[in-house]
């Protein structure tokens, strides 16, 4: 069965609004420099918090008309809500279609298909007369428990960057803005509001920064929403060093930040520190604190001018496009919406696992999947008929319709597919006289008489939302129970999952031939699982994050959610497939992991280094090293490959990871088509953060460039040897001995001193780590602090 809803025509919200479908609007445009230079004080203070839940403030006399305009969560739908206003998705919002959340969209590894996407979601947020569209997240997914993980794309900063950006630029695109969100370093829900995430500067710079800086750079949001935690002790609300040094000065951002909803602690703090628009309203209270600290003389006014700048260029900004969509009544066209609703849930399924299946007419083996008919397929697990499509919290959207994966199995097959509900979902009423004991004998008499029987199993909604963060990886009891029921009577089984994040799938796994990870698929997502299962779609949908064996084995784990306001990110660098890579540990399935129908060869996996490379080169134009391979169609369907290139250096001065993904392609093959694919490689995807230096370094030398079809599945790789920079360390009284025998100008002299001195041979280990200024004092090594002094200077030039 198919719920319809039918999308009322969309409700006028926000001051000085238009209603979509009355032709009378005017335009109410302003200029932005003109507006400011006739502000007072107060009312340029006031531009700098919210009216209400969701609207900026107006201004509004004789000579001045700024209106206010709306805001509004986002990030997979509009989320507007006509009354009630409220942050955590509780209230009734406009109907809007549902697309898949971030876990479904990341999966989709296809920046072309979240650009359609975003024009779509820009489309009716630009109808409904609402200027931002509160989104994309792209925090990195640290741990697996963290109950905001569906609103996330990945665990790797290329991923959330690549298709961030696709996001922002195709919302944009309809002349509405964006809100990158939760800069930064908010990868868990608990204690959010206050915990300090301690993180070092290098691993905030090379795993939890890039993603946002990447859609900075490519794609302009209009706004980033801070988050509310701290980063080493500062509110992100209030942290200059990321609001104004990085993200401005660094980034080249030129938008307005505006606050996550309630992240500001010291309002005047806040503007000093680069934060424009806090959100939602303070009841005037703090735009008078930044009056009196103008007027106190510890704000400096020209501050409070560029952030109150910023706020009228975000609404006069959105104003043409707003306004001609009042003045047209356009709307969106709920079906097409729809369908490609559809189309991205089906593209973000993940294939987890096919295995060919032995019966007596074909001792070859054939997988379950594609499903060959709906001809003795029966269906086991309330999930199948009440969709679990979307995660819970402010991203909640009010579906313009919903499809189940057992009517849209029934609607496209024509069948009848027996079925039985096998458990509860979140205690609902299971009917009169049911109990788990007596869904579960159901299943088992439906799988019994079952050829192939689809389980469908995942997350209660309880399990995982905003605002907290999950207590483990597992599916409910009941229903791993339901399944080894089932699988006890029928081996034919096929597990297909609803669920946000990583869920367990180590102990229930071998009694399913087939896995089929859906994640939460929006409002389409009922047919779009329906789509993969009977191979209407051949699945291409890739893992943007581990799947570990065991939640124990995960990088956080001892670190999650940390305790006494503060959680380490102990595992610096080390996250998501970089630590079990590190630890030459096992995993369920692999990042970049997805099967298909069909199968792809690789073939002549080449590098050329193009130039010597830089680290602050990050310049898509200015390629360092080109990655080609080819790739072919060896099935009989089409279908798509996501190629996937990454990049280790086995020799650094510091850590690195093992391998880093680089860069990626999704390629869409007929059967036996081949293609040869490119693949380049700037300066920034050799570098590393070298935390003395605060700057991209590339050190020269062997990289090695491998390509595959997931992190486990290289199917090939080339060596390169790359010009680099000097990397080396100025040398200080407190380098050691080690340190500048290494030095290519004084180290020879160092050497020679050293050796001819008064240390012997056996004793150099002893003294290599022993900083030169203690050697001149003991006289170890042949020179005193003068003659320290006088190596210093001709060492550094
Ligand atoms: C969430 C944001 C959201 C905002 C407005 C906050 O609680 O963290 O993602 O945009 O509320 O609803």
């Amino acid at each position: 069965m198919t719920i319809e809803e039918t999308t009322e025509a969309p409700a006028a919200a926000g001051s000085g609004a238009a209603v979509p479908g009355s032709a009378t609007t005017t335009s109410r445009a302003f200029d932005v420099e003109r507006t400011l230079a006739a502000l007072t004080l107060e009312e340029k203070a006031s531009l700098l918090s919210g009216l209400d839940f969701w609207t900026t403030q107006p201004v509004g006399r004789d000579d001045v008309a700024v209106p206010g305009v709306m805001v509004t969560d986002g990030p997979h739908g509009l989320r507007k809500q006509a009354e009630s206003p409220d942050h955590l998705g509780l209230g009734t919002s406009v109907p809007a279609t549902c697309f898949p959340p971030a876990a479904t969209l990341g999966s989709t590894w296809d920046p072309a298909l979240l650009r359609r996407v975003g024009e779509a979601l820009g489309r009716e947020t630009r109808v409904n007369d609402v200027a931002v569209l509160l989104g994309p997240g792209i925090n990195i997914k640290r741990s697996p428990l963290n109950g905001r993980n569906f609103e996330y794309l990945s665990e790797d900063p290329v991923v959330s960057g690549e298709l961030g950006a696709a996001l922002v630029d195709g919302i944009q695109s309809q002349g509405v803005g964006t809100s990158l969100k939760h800069f930064a370093a908010n990868n868990q829900e608990a204690d959010r509001m206050r915990v300090s995430a301690d993180v070092d500067e290098r691993t905030l710079r090379e795993i939890y920064l890039p993603g946002f800086e990447r859609v900075v750079k490519r794609a302009q949001p209009w706004t980033v929403m801070c988050s509310y935690n701290k980063i080493n002790d500062v509110y992100a609300s209030q942290n200059h060093w990321l609001l104004t040094e990085v993200l401005r000065d660094e980034w080249g951002f030129e938008g307005l930040v505006v606050s996550d909803w309630g992240a500001v602690r010291d309002r005047v703090a806040a503007v000093a520190a680069g934060l424009d628009l806090e959100m939602p309203a303070s009841g005037g209270r703090t735009d008078a604190e930044v009056v009196a600290a103008v007027r106190a003389g510890t704000l400096d006014e020209a501050v409070v001018d560029v952030a109150a700048r910023r706020v009228l260029h975000l609404v006069a900004r959105s104003l043409p496009a707003l306004d001609a969509a009042a003045a047209s009544g356009e709307d969106f066209d709920v079906e097409s919406h729809h369908a490609l609703a559809r189309e991205a849930a089906a593209a973000g399924t993940v294939l987890l696992k096919n295995d060919a299946v032995l019966d007596e007419l074909d001792q070859q083996g054939t997988p379950l999947l594609p499903l060959a008919s709906a001809e003795g397929v029966a269906v086991v697990g309330e999930l199948a008929r009440t969709p679990r499509y979307q995660g819970a919290g402010s991203s909640q959207v009010n579906p313009t319709r919903l499809d189940d994966a057992l009517s849209a199995l029934r609607t496209a097959t024509g069948a009848e597919v027996p079925f039985a509900a096998g458990y509860t979902v979140d205690g609902a009423d299971a009917g009169s006289g049911t109990d788990a004991d007596a869904l579960r004998d159901e299943a088992v008499e439906v799988a019994r008489a079952a050829g192939t029987v689809l389980v469908f199993l995942g997350l209660p909604a309880s399990y995982e939302s905003e605002g907290f963060d999950r207590a483990h990886m597992d599916l409910p009891a009941e229903q791993v129970a339901v399944l080894e029921a089932v699988a006890a009577v029928n081996p034919r089984v096929v597990v297909v999952l609803a669920n946000g994040s990583a869920v367990s799938v180590a102990s229930w796994q071998r009694l399913a031939p087939a896995v089929v990870e859906g994640w939460l698929g929006g409002q389409a997502g009922g047919s779009a699982v329906a789509d993969v299962l009977l191979g209407t779609v051949n699945p291409a949908g890739r893992l943007a994050e581990t799947i570990p064996l065991r939640l124990e084995d995960n990088p956080s784990y001892g670190n999650f959610p940390g305790e006494l306001g503060h959680v380490r990110y102990g595992e610096g660098l080390l996250v998501g497939y970089r630590w079990y890579d590190a630890r030459q540990a096992d995993v369920a399935y692999p990042f970049g992991h997805g099967l298909s129908y069909t199968t792809f060869a690789y073939d002549g996996v080449a590098a050329e280094v193009l130039r010597p490379a830089s680290g602050a080169d990050d310049d898509a134009d200015a390629a360092v090293v080109r990655v080609t391979v080819t790739v072919t169609n060896t099935g009989e369907r089409q279908g798509a490959e996501v190629v996937q290139v990454y990049v280790g250096d086995p020799e650094s001065q510091v850590q690195r990871p093992e391998r880093e993904l680089k860069a990626f392609a999704k390629v869409d093959l007929e059967p036996g088509a081949s293609r040869e694919v490119t693949l380049d490689l700037v300066g920034r995807d050799l570098a590393y953060w070298h935390p003395v230096l605060r700057r991209w370094v590339v050190e020269g030398g062997e990289f090695v460039v491998s390509v595959g079809s997931s992190s486990r599945d290289l199917r090939g790789a080339a060596t390169v040897v790359v010009e680099g920079e000097d990397v080396r360390l100025p040398l200080e009284p407190l380098s050691t001995v080690a340190e500048a025998m290494a030095h290519p100008v004084v180290g020879p002299r160092v050497q020679a001193l050293v050796h001819g001195g008064a240390v012997a041979d056996d004793m150099l280990g002893m003294i290599g780590d022993m900083p030169l200024t203690v050697v001149a004092d003991f006289g170890m090594g042949g020179f005193d602090r003068d003659g320290l002094t006088a190596l210093l200077a001709e060492a550094n030039g």
